[in-house]
């Protein structure tokens, strides 16, 4: 096997390759385009597409996709081979660079939410010149921004890059104002860790729920699940390891950083983190990784389940959005540095994300809401559905001394003595890992935990950077007239915290007490999508977006009707799923059994009429009167899936579905799972979680 630095990065067109076959003018003017934002012009894109096709060819290419991601929650591509007919009546390896670089993909049947009519189904597809394009199974992918004929954002990918544009702007803006002038230019981070589940291809296949809907939907807990803490952080199994050792190959020749792989707390879970690298970028490489995880877990007979709550009594899964802001002159801006309390320019910035995270705390948590996530927040093992912010010791102690004005001690110093000579002491992490919290500052970025695991990170991102973004405006406009800029800068910190103190929250978010607590100081607890979509859309927030130029109000709305139709839609495709299970397999399944018990009775008697049947008639007893509710309730759920088309707005439509169907759910489940418990395991139709979770 070859040396990793000498594969990493082989299937990209990343900056080595264009510096080896651009042209110095056309390489100048893209890595501008790259570092500034700048428009492309077309002569040097058609240069770049030539490069990009030969090396793609060279590579043993024969296709070439857009890869985009419009908002159905997955990537799109639409391949398109590079032949093209030549007069002898063979074929040339030939595409234009306009080809290359702009697509008109039929749009027609991806999610508008109205903005594009059918009959003009015309999207456009751009190339997004700050992502690199790459080679998988032959085909060349450029990853490219989507939107409508008139303009209007179809995707993801163009609301992120905007707001990467506004904070640049606004932050250098403030950074030039507090004398830092050698800045050009501000980004965003991220590093995203990854969960997700892997379990054995045969037992995924006779599981109907786990194909159609990516969770079980019935399914009696195991005699063993979590509660020993056995699996976290516990040796990789060898199966599970060449999966890992093939995926990280994978990634890395893609370019992506993949970095720390380990067990996580559920039987069967684990986790991958990338280093951390621009916002877009970051984006792109963790929808790549959820892709090539899947495809991976294929060549191993595995299963990857990236769904929030693939298995019910054990945790599920999420993401951790790690973000920060730095410059091009290297500076971490949310880094305290040596003497935070000295430091007004990060006490600024901190300021911004807090006033940010309280002012739009709704948005934080709407932007994490989706089915499978709504099934982990606030049910301990992921966040609350209250967003609040953690600051740890350090950073707690310097914003209450701010506030008061008092003076500030700090923790920093203190040191983790090992206790084992042979072992350094190390520098205790100035801030303690609340793991509770659904926003920690964790050194010298934030960590936003409430993600799902299946979410495209595009959307926390352009909201977060919006939202800083937009403090860090009003804080511009504040201090621009200054006469005293310190002065100014310490009233307005000072100001801002006292203010927003009460998204600040360093204790146990699991507990009920902090419930109540939350609710005194008046922040939001939306427990479901269709409670938190509503306010997607209150006035505070369309001008957020629609001021700073990421979104249109039209777009939002847009934005708006898509989410609630598609949660309505999942919720339908696993009630519908449910009813068949319940019908097809669930119900026959124990009647036979019944039937076996019955004839057993019968047997015994036909011997001798002294011959004790008690544990056969209770077992009938039992499972009769269970099977009598369980086809009751299904038949209850039926007709209520039925009514759904009562409900012709979509917000009321998912309010439905969440207060009614998904209740029934629940109930049949309950009835389903203790006939599982009653069962002969012959007789049950499914694997049972015992087989999945500890069969790898
Ligand atoms: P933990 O599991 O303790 O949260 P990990 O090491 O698994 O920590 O993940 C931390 C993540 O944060 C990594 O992906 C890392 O690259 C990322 N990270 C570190 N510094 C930054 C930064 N400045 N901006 C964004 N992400 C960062
Ligand atoms: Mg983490």
């Amino acid at each position: 096997m070859k040396n990793v630095s000498e594969y990493f990065g082989v299937n990209v067109f990343n900056d080595k390759k264009m510096q080896e076959r651009l042209p110095k003018a056309t390489y100048k003017a893209l890595k501008k385009t790259i570092e500034s934002g700048e428009a492309l012009d077309l002569s040097v894109a058609n240069v770049v597409a030539n490069a990009m096709k030969d090396w793609a060819v060279e590579m043993g290419c024969t296709h070439y996709t857009h890869w985009f991601q419009p908002m159905t929650g997955v990537t799109a591509e639409k391949h398109d081979s590079f032949i093209s007919p030549n007069e002898d009546g063979e074929v040339m390896m030939e595409v234009s660079g306009k080809e290359l670089l702009q697509g008109e993909p039929d749009a027609s049947s991806f999610p508008s939410g109205g903005i594009r009519a059918t009959f003009e189904a015309r999207g456009y597809t751009t190339w997004d010149p700050t992502s690199p394009a790459f080679i998988r199974d032959k085909t060349l992918y450029i990853p490219t921004a989507f939107c409508s004929y008139t303009g209007q954002v179809l995707d993801k990918k163009t609301p992120l890059l905007r707001s990467m544009e506004k904070l640049n702007s606004e932050a250098v803006r403030i950074l030039h104002l507090l004398g830092k002038t050698d800045v050009k230019r501000v980004t965003t981070t991220v590093g995203p860790e990854q969960e997700y589940f892997l379990i054995d291809k045969e037992m995924y296949d006779k599981r109907p729920d786990l194909i159609y809907t990516g969770r079980t939907l019935f399914g009696a807990m195991a005699p063993k699940g979590q509660e020993l803490d056995d699996h976290y952080f516990g040796s990789i199994k060898s199966r599970v390891s060449a999966f890992m050792n093939d995926l990280d190959e994978e990634l890395w020749k893609l370019g992506v950083y993949a970095k720390t792989k380990h067990n996580e707390v559920a039987p069967s879970q684990h986790e991958l983190a990338p280093i951390f690298t621009t916002s877009n970028i970051a984006t792109d490489h963790n929808e790549l990784c959820m892709e090539v995880m899947k495809k991976t877990a294929e060549k191993h007979n595995l299963v990857c389940l990236l769904h929030e709550k693939p298995f019910a009594g054990v945790n599920g899964s999420g993401k951790h959005n790690n973000w920060s802001i730095s410059t091009d002159t290297g500076e971490n801006l949310l880094n305290p540095s040596k003497r935070p309390e000295d430091n007004l320019q990060f006490q600024l910035f901190l300021s911004a994300v807090v006033k940010a995270v309280d002012e739009y705390q709704d948005l934080l948590r709407i932007t994490v809401a989706s089915a499978g996530n709504d099934h982990r927040l606030g049910a301990n093992e992921a966040p609350p559905a209250i967003i609040s912010m953690y600051l740890g010791d350090d950073l707690g102690a310097l914003v209450e001394s701010i506030i008061k004005g008092k003076d500030y001690k700090s923790h920093k110093a203190a040191r983790m003595e090992t206790g084992v000579d042979a072992l350094p002491d190390f520098k205790k992490d100035n801030s303690d890992r609340n793991r509770t919290s659904p926003f920690a500052f964790t050194g010298n970025k934030f960590e936003f935990r409430a993600l799902g695991s299946s979410l495209n990170i595009a959307c926390p991102n352009y909201m977060l950077n919006t939202m800083v973004a937009q403090q860090l405006g009003e804080f511009y406009n504040e201090l621009k007239d200054s006469e005293n800029l310190e002065e100014s800068l310490k009233a307005l910190i000072k100001k801002v915290l006292t203010e927003h103190q009460r998204i600040i929250f360093n204790g146990d978010n699991y507990s009920d007490e902090w419930v109540k607590e939350a609710e005194n100081r008046g922040l939001c607890n939306y427990k479901s999508l269709p409670d938190a979509m509503e306010h997607y859309i209150d006035k505070k927030n369309i001008e957020l977006f629609s001021e700073n130029g990421i979104v249109t109000k039209e777009e939002m709305l847009a934005r708006y009707e898509i989410e609630l139709e598609q949660y309505s839609k999942l919720l339908n495709i696993e009630a519908l799923t449910m009813i068949d299970m319940a019908k097809k397999d669930i119900a026959p399944a124990v009647i036979s059994f019944v039937k076996e018990v019955s004839e057993a009775v019968a047997l015994k008697q036909s011997i001798s009429s002294k011959l004790s049947t008690y544990a056969e008639e209770e077992l009938i007893k039992i499972l009769s009167n269970g099977l009598e509710k369980f086809v009751k309730k299904t038949d209850e759920l039926e007709k209520a899936v039925k009514n759904a088309g009562e409900h012709k707005d979509n917000l009321s439509l998912a309010k439905y579905y969440r207060n009614t169907v998904f209740n029934l759910m629940n109930e049949l489940r309950e009835l389903g799972d203790s006939m599982e418990e009653n069962t002969n395991s012959k007789y049950w139709p499914y694997p049972s979680y015992g087989e999945i979770l500890f069969g790898v």
